[in-house]
């Protein structure tokens, strides 16, 4: 059994820290209408490094950052805590146990942890996609949502397979490859009219020393 538990801590509707062990199997969450159910599948993606907000119905991030209620103040700060068992060496890293985590602030960018060491992304997705665990949600199936896989367009359906597949870190690797080559390029375009504007004074500068050279 790879999951062990679920923190939340400031995320949708949990105020309050809340930890969720799973010591089963199978565990399954019950409550009443809208006491947070679906909020826990959604920290589930969320950690696991999900980029679309729509697809946690929020709009913007701070939507996912707990408004305050009655008596609890809303909070800054939204953190989910995901832990495995990890003996079996199922995620590529040299421990018994990973914790990943995501913290997101009213008014910044997300930070990723894995055992409690700060990360990038592209590290959560690489530990991830080794294990063929992905945020595209294939492994998710949210509240009626039970045909979404069924009912998904081509691309869709293409992100599922690339995670299940365990592609995922190379497109995002493709990704990044290809912004560094657009900057080397601008790059080279810089150099290329910087040695345009100097070749006139080098070349001033070369016929001196002939002159120099000749006189001596
Ligand atoms: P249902 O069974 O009706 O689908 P549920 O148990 O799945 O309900 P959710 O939909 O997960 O419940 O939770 C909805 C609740 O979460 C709503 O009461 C909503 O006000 C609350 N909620 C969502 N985002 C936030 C937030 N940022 N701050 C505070 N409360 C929030």
């Amino acid at each position: 059994m790879y999951l062990k538990s679920l923190e939340l801590a400031g995320f949708k509707s949990f105020g309050k820290k809340s930890v969720l062990q799973f010591t089963t199997p199978i565990s399954s969450i019950v409550g009443p209408n809208g006491s947070g159910k679906s909020n826990i599948a959604e920290a589930f993606r969320f950690v696991l490094g999900e980029q679309s907000i729509k697809s946690m119905r929020g709009k913007k991030t701070e939507d996912l950052i707990f408004n305050g209620a009655n008596t609890t103040a809303r909070s800054n700060r939204a953190s989910v805590k995901l832990t495995f068992d990890n003996h079996s060496r199922f995620l590529n890293i040299d421990f018994d146990e990973v914790t990943l985590e995501r913290v997101i602030y009213r008014d910044s960018l997300s930070e990723y942890y894995i055992n409690g060491t700060q990360v990038r992304l592209k590290d959560i997705v690489e530990l991830l996609s080794g294990a063929h665990v992905g945020a595209s949600g294939h492994h998710i199936i949210s509240q009626g949502e039970a045909d979404r896989i069924l009912n998904a367009n081509p691309r869709e359906r293409r992100d599922m397979i690339e995670d299940t597949l365990g592609l995922k870190i190379y497109k995002y690797k493709k990704e990044e490859s290809e912004k560094k080559l657009t900057k080397t390029e601008e790059n080279l375009m810089q150099v290329e009219s910087l040695r345009r504007e100097v070749a006139p004074h080098l070349k001033f500068l070369k016929k001196q020393v002939e002159k120099i050279e000749k006189i001596f």
